[in-house]
């Protein structure tokens, strides 16, 4: 006889292999991804979904400062999502306005403006830089070369890097790239048309983790101060206490005279804002702010109380467990010890940089194992260390990067050193 069965119902199955042919026959193939899947995670830790175990040192890109499921962002999902999640900005909403003040403190004299991403909040510095040179028909930014600033178009052409540009021309115009750290060729770049200098304190994506000098940041306040434009910090990835300090900024200016009473005239935040939630936003120094009048800027999504409750329990979080001094005293350890890893193996490993929990490890242009791949370096070696468990993000051909959670443990450092070090022992 013949049996007659249900088809089965169309699940993914927990399997690497059934969730790609998802990606594959419905997800647009804009992302180079690992082949890896995820299903939950703890901590500092996540699982895959057969079950097995990572720590994961790249926390989202720099995304899960308090790492995964995290209960006391979990109980400030819950209890604002009972209460209200969204309203829209036609009215006030008391989250919002906590969320502003707790910035603005941490920052200086200014205003905020909440959005979704750190792309956005950007987009809202180049508006705000229009606005100001306006009348004068001044309109061009500066940014440097390799930076990244994010992918909507503006982004694209504010970013110091052909490959996001490329075949998306015309590009939006009014940026112009210098060279990085570099304050003659920055003075040398600005032009009557000049409105605004834009930079990352600490480069990410593109610069592989490369810090610009206090000199450089205290000759940037005095140059545009001089030439009246607005200077304009990207700290969506280096910000939020990951240095040891609110924004990356403070940390270099730190103990430097003159550093104390820097202010830059905006700050774009996003990634760790929100510990995954998507949350971005941007700061803009008295009097600025008040040139985005109403009706002249403006998102949806933005500030929403569901996102302003969670950010707000996650700078709670690291106040009171002093998180800012875990991610300067771990990132420390951290550091020095893959700094003495690249004494012992400098066939495979040429440098550490970077501050606190924002960590870049570049790896040598020619290490033997890698060489019959057409893979980037950084790729292979992030490959060898997810099969060892542990994640890492690759910044360029020959960086990875490490942005772990804030709350960090010695004990979760000392396991990734030591799966780090078989990793680079096996390419010795
Ligand atoms: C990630 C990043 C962005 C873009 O943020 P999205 O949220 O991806 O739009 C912008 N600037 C820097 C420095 C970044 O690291």
């Amino acid at each position: 006889m013949k049996e007659i069965l249900p088809q089965p119902p169309a699940v993914v199955r927990n399997e690497v292999s059934r969730i790609q042919e998802l990606f594959q026959r419905n997800v647009i193939p804009s992302y180079g991804r690992f082949e890896l899947a995820f299903t939950h995670g703890k901590g500092s830790y996540v699982w895959d979904v057969n079950g097995r175990r990572y720590l994961d040192l790249g926390g989202g890109i720099a995304v899960c400062g308090l790492g995964h499921a995290n209960e006391e962002i979990t109980s400030a999902l819950i209890e604002q999502s009972k209460r209200l999640v969204h309203v829209s900005n036609l009215y006030y909403t008391e989250p919002q306005g906590r969320l502003a003040e707790q910035l603005v403190r941490l920052i200086g004299s200014g205003h905020c403006f909440f959005c979704n991403s750190g792309g956005e909040a950007n987009e809202g510095l180049y508006k705000l830089a229009r606005k100001f040179g306006h009348d004068e028909g001044r309109f061009e930014i500066i940014t440097a070369q390799n930076s990244f600033h994010g992918r909507t178009l503006a982004g694209i052409a504010a970013s110091g890097q052909d490959k996001v540009k490329k075949g998306f021309e015309p590009a939006v115009a009014g940026f112009r790239h210098v060279p990085y750290n570099d304050l003659e060729a920055m003075r040398a770049a600005i032009s009557p048309a000049t409105v605004a200098v834009l930079i990352e304190a600490i480069q990410g994506e593109g610069g592989g983790v490369t810090p610009v000098s206090p000199e450089y940041l205290l000759g940037l306040r005095k140059l545009c101060d001089e030439k009246k434009l607005l200077l304009l910090i990207d700290e969506v990835q280096a910000g939020h206490f990951r240095t040891g300090r609110f924004q990356s900024w403070q940390r270099i200016l730190e103990g430097v005279p003159g550093g104390e009473t820097f202010l830059p005239d905006g700050v774009s935040m996003a990634k760790s804002l929100g510990g995954g939630f998507p949350i971005g936003a941007f700061w803009a120094r008295e009097p600025y702010g008040a040139l985005l009048s109403a009706g002249t800027h403006g998102t949806t999504f933005g500030g929403t109380p569901l996102g302003c409750a969670v950010a707000l329990k996650i700078l709670e979080v690291i106040y009171r467990d002093h998180l800012a001094d875990n991610a300067r005293a771990t990132g420390q350890f951290l550091k020095n010890e893959l700094a003495s890893l690249t004494q012992k193996y400098p066939g495979v490993l040429k440098g550490v940089r970077g501050l606190g929990l924002m960590i870049g490890v570049e790896l040598n242009a020619g290490i033997p194992a890698f060489q019959s791949d057409i893979k980037s370096a950084a790729v292979q070696f992030c490959n060898r260390l997810h099969a060892a468990g542990v994640l890492t993000i690759p910044a360029g051909t020959a960086v990875i990067r490490i942005l772990p959670p804030l709350n960090l443990s010695r004990n979760e450092v000392e396991e990734g050193l030591r799966v780090i070090e078989s990793v680079v022992s096996s390419l010795a």
